[in-house]
């Protein structure tokens, strides 16, 4: 591949880079946007509020906090400083910089080395290009760029030695190839598979990142999982996904969900609470994988209205993600999403708290004060789901 003449670079990038260079500190943009630009792809910034172009530069990180007026130590025991620009966008500066000791999930780095000796510590090839944006240079000693016409993914140096340094490099590796549709280059896919169990040591919230990552943003959400399960990465930390037979109806209808990690998590996996639990994801999240764990093969039957209502009642807010993934249910084409749509029309009532009895009016009918309130609400509410006409205080009252 040949590089452009002049990449374009956002104006604060540059307005970065300038400065630290007029200060005497080489500084050039490596990584994500960089391998992307060269792609020709808008690089989809993850965080709206970072900048999606990385600088690697000489100038240690307290000489990069003092240069510019407004930074964040975002990762400062790596040499990261974020300086945020005018509309409070980061831009993150990296001191060049060397892995001295690593043990498979943390590094001590060392600063003060080469712009090579930083670019050696990349991942892949492909990340480990630098563009220098006021000289416009390139520096691509490990020829990432013919990796990049290649299609491939392939570790900087020995993979066996890389993975082992820092295992999540792995599903990284993965991602990388769901995202571009690259294949992982025959030594480091190997490697993959022979340092798998190294996935083990690193900690959930790295691993659910990459997972979550990953999914927003493989070309395919299936080649993905596949590639998850072929190196035995879902194994060790996604043991409830289901085996999906390739070309399996669910692993189709799996490509055009929308890109929800939870949702399609959920989905997924044979029991998501559990997963979701393991990945220590938020204590909602897992409520909704559990409640889409639970009713996903158990769809209501559109022709019964009371019980589409009582479906309502008992996924409530999660009856959404359940409608998002009927096309891959066995009855894709059922009406149940318009009947569903008649009953909000109609605000038919669907909760306690839209039953027109409180437990104040049970109390004062004589129901005794403790659990028979809770349970009486309930009943009442059985009641008027099967008929939405029966929401009267006449009718209900005269069924406590
Ligand atoms: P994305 O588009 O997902 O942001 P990216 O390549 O920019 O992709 P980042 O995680 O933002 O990925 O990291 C920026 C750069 O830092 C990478 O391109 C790579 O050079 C380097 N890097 C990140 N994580 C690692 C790692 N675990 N080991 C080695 N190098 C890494
Ligand atoms: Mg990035």
């Amino acid at each position: 591949m040949k590089f452009p003449d002049r990449l374009p670079i956002p104006d604060e990038v540059l307005r970065i880079a300038k400065k630290l260079e007029d200060s005497g500190y080489e500084t050039w943009c490596v990584g994500g946007a960089i391998r992307d630009a060269l792609l020709g792809l808008e690089n989809p910034s993850f965080d709206p509020l970072k900048s999606e172009f990385d600088l690697t530069t000489a100038a240690p990180p307290d000489v990069v906090r003092q240069l510019f007026k407004r930074t964040v130590p975002v990762g400062i025991e790596h040499g990261t400083v974020g300086v945020l620009d005018k509309d409070n966008r980061l831009h993150e500066v990296t001191t060049f910089r060397k892995d001295i000791r690593t043990d498979g999930r943390h590094a001590v780095v060392e600063f003060g080395v080469s712009l090579m000796d930083d670019l050696a510590r990349r991942d892949f090839t492909i990340n480990a290009i630098a563009y220098h944006p006021v000289q416009h240079a390139w520096r691509d000693p490990f020829k990432g760029a013919d990796d990049l016409e290649h299609k491939l993914i392939r570790s900087v140096g020995d993979p066996n030695w890389r993975f082992q340094e820092d295992y999540l490099r792995i599903l990284r590796a993965l991602r990388f190839s769901a995202r571009f549709e690259f294949k992982i280059h025959a030594r480091t896919l190997e490697a993959a598979k022979a340092n798998v169990q190294g996935l083990a040591q690193l900690s959930a919230e790295r691993v659910r990142d990459e997972w979550f990552k990953g999914i927003a943003t493989a070309a395919r959400v299936s080649k993905l999982v596949a590639l998850w399960m072929d190196i035995g990465a879902a194994r060790i930390w996604l043991p409830e996904l289901r085996e999906q037979g390739a070309g399996s109806r669910e692993l189709k209808a799996l490509d055009k969900l929308p890109r929800d990690p939870v949702l399609l998590t959920a989905f997924l996996a044979r029991d998501p609470a559990s997963l979701l639990t393991r990945l220590r994801c938020s204590t909602k999240d897992i409520e909704r994988a559990r409640v889409i764990g639970q009713w996903r093969d158990k769809y209501p039957d559109p022709k019964h209205v009371p019980a589409v209502r009582r479906w309502l009642a008992e996924t409530r807010e999660y009856a959404d993600d359940l409608l998002t993934l009927l096309p891959t249910s066995p009855a894709p084409g059922s009406p149940l999403p318009k009947i569903v749509a008649a009953i909000r029309a109609a605000k038919d009532p669907l909760m306690l708290k839209d039953l027109v009895v409180t437990g104040d009016d049970l109390l004062a009918a004589g129901v005794r004060p403790g659990p028979e309130v809770g349970e009486t609400l309930e009943r009442l509410l059985g009641e008027v789901l099967e008929d939405p006409r029966r929401n009267t205080k006449e009718y209900l009252l005269s069924r406590v």
